[in-house]
């Protein structure tokens, strides 16, 4: 397809490269990517994908340049995003990933591409290392440049919804470009509603190319950009992996490398609880620290690249021995059999034990502190509550962007429950007050939140901080309610697993045949493990997670191989 482009388009200059999103390729790089494409001509004007396209290739510019908009192929400064010129690439993250296309590109004069089939560009990132670090490094840094200019598709609510509220929530957690249009306080909104012939109260809806989706479940959603949401295979597959922090990840990644039929399952994102950490400083190998979305989306291409399957998303909700395998039922009705189970759905955020909060949640109270959530309170001024590492990190993260952080927390001192090196650095930051052995008593607000009231605990004496967001981090629950009664937990719900489980499996009578103890990461079911946050007595660390997400696999072959009637699986490396 091609457009007219208009008056001055031909003027539009190169964007300059943005901290290695937009690298340019070497002889050698181009050389190597034209054994896997081919080259072609293409007149000002044509449209290479549009915004929505559910599938698209990989484009090197070799003569000319290419432009990148949002919302369409209409060019102005309202929809420019970049323009890019001989020797660059196009794309983003959702070309490796199978999302759809966040952008259009369209020539802006007679070019000269480079084009590579998008699977065979897949194949290429994962055989070519330092290619495919080039490319994967650039698509990560221009999916946060994308989140960070509201590209994508549009979500029109109110923020008093819950549905406006669950899709704003589904979408940043999976790392999902998109524009938040509240209709509350946008004046564009009415606007914007009324050319779709569609009323205030039947939103939320979300606009995407030319498709309109009408309060769609995050399941829809999903579907629509991409995601690939609970894909049962037939059969028995070998292990089904349920939770996608980096736990999850992990298991994904060595069950699939070793050979196991492998699924791994996320109720809401991959990534987990470190997707929505801003920077991870101390895990190996990361001198500098690395986002959890990065890590997240690094894990996600890796535990894919061996031919995991990742379904988002998929919730667990039940779990059922049968035989010598399990049946794990999911929340649209469907059942995976499996005959491995590794437990990895973690924790879920405490919230605060007061009332007034329902209103503010999801548009004013977060449980993460990212991008997405920095941008609603950028130059204001944010109370943090928390004294251990997460609320730590949040308020060093959000001091770059709101006017004031105020760290509310219970501690008599800032390095009580943190570590020493987050609170020396709290410590220096100008705009970032502190108040130790103090709690939050109430929210205040019209609509958006306005003031936080603070109690000093030892005193009684009362505070009231101005406040456009709240960020809580209190601690958190385990996810185990979907597990049933075979697999023992502890008081508060943590998962026993190994000698710890023994007592319970003796009495649960499913282990008839099996003549071997438990093993370390097992319940008290046979060939069902838990590891990560979920697990009773885990570290609560990045590192761990990954750590027993990758022990598990070694134990799983071990159980597989001590079943009765056991077939063999491929051998571990
Ligand atoms: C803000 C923040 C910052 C942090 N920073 C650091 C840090 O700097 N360094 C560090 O080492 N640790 C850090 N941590 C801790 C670290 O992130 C966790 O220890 C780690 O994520 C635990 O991994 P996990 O895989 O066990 O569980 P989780 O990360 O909790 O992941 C569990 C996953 O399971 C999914 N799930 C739950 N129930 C179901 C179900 N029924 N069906 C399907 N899916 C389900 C959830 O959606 C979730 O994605 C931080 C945590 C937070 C919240």
């Amino acid at each position: 397809m091609t457009v007219g482009l208009p008056a001055g388009a031909e003027g539009l200059a190169e964007t300059p490269d943005s901290h290695g999103g937009y690298p340019r390729l070497g002889d050698e790089q181009i050389a190597t990517l034209s054994a896997h494409g081919e080259r072609r001509h293409a007149p000002p004007g044509e449209v290479l994908f549009h915004e929505g396209d559910e599938r698209y290739d990989f484009y090197v510019v070799l003569e000319g340049r290419v432009a990148i908009l949002q919302g369409g192929h209409q060019i102005d400064a309202e929809t420019l995003i970049a323009v890019h010129g001989p020797r660059r690439f196009l794309g983003e993250l959702s070309l490796l990933t199978g999302q759809a296309a966040f952008f259009s590109a369209v020539t802006l004069e007679p070019s000269e591409l480079l084009v590579v089939p998008v699977e065979r560009l897949r194949r290429l990132v994962t055989q070519d290392t330092a290619l495919g670090d080039l490319i994967l490094r650039a698509y990560l840094i221009r999916r946060e440049l994308l989140i960070g200019l509201g590209v994508g598709f549009r979500i029109v609510g109110s923020h008093f919804s819950p549905d406006a509220r669950r899709l704003r929530e589904f979408a940043a957690r999976n790392r999902l470009p998109h524009r938040w249009i509240d209709v509350e306080d946008d004046p564009a909104a009415e606007a914007l509603l009324r050319s779709l012939g569609i009323a205030p109260e039947d939103t939320p809806i979300v606009i995407w190319g030319r498709d309109v989706l009408r309060n769609p479940s995050n399941a829809e959603l999903a579907r629509r950009i991409g995601l690939k949401v609970s894909e049962v295979p037939a059969g028995t597959i070998d292990l089904l992996v349920v939770g996608a922090g980096p736990s999850g990840l992990a298991a994904g990644v060595y069950g699939a490398s070793e050979g196991l039929e492998t699924v791994v399952l996320d109720a809401v994102a991959t990534g987990g609880q470190a997707g929505t950490s801003s920077k991870i400083e101390n895990y190996l190998g990361f001198p500098s620290g690395i986002s959890g979305a990065e890590l997240a989306e690094r894990a996600t291409i890796q535990a894919e690249k061996f031919g995991a399957s990742i379904s988002v998303p998929a919730e667990a909700v039940s779990l059922r021995r049968e035989d010598s395998h399990y049946a794990v039922g999911l929340d649209d009705g469907q059942e995976l059999t499996a005959r491995t189970v590794v437990v990895a759905t973690g924790v879920r955020y405490r919230k605060l034990p007061i009332g007034g909060l329902e209103p503010y949640e999801g548009t004013s109270i977060f449980y993460a502190a990212t991008l997405m959530e920095a941008q609603v309170c950028r130059n204001d001024p944010v109370v943090v509550v928390g004294g251990g590492n997460s609320a730590a990190q949040a308020t060093v993260f959000l001091s770059r962007y709101a006017a004031q952080v105020h760290l509310v927390l219970r501690e008599d001192e800032l390095g009580e429950s943190m570590s020493r090196y987050l609170a020396d650095r709290i410590e220096q930051l100008p705009n970032v007050g502190v108040l130790p052995h103090s709690e939050v008593r109430e929210v205040t607000g019209n609509g958006s939140l306005e003031a936080i009231e603070v109690e000093d605990i030892r005193t009684g004496e009362r505070r009231t901080l101005p406040a456009r967001a709240l960020f809580v981090f209190i601690g958190a629950e385990p996810h185990t309610g979907w597990l049933g009664h075979d697999v023992a937990l502890d008081e508060s719900g943590y998962v026993l697993t190994g000698h710890e489980a023994a007592g319970a499996a003796a009495e649960n009578g499913h282990w008839e045949g099996i003549e071997r103890p438990t093993l370390l990461l097992e319940t008290s079911l046979p060939g069902v493990l838990a590891v990560g946050d979920v697990r009773r007595g885990s570290i609560k660390r990045v590192a761990s997670a990954v750590g027993e997400g990758s022990m598990a696999v070694r134990l799983v072959h071990e159980h597989l191989q001590t079943q009765p009637h056991a077939e063999p699986v491929a051998a571990q490396t």
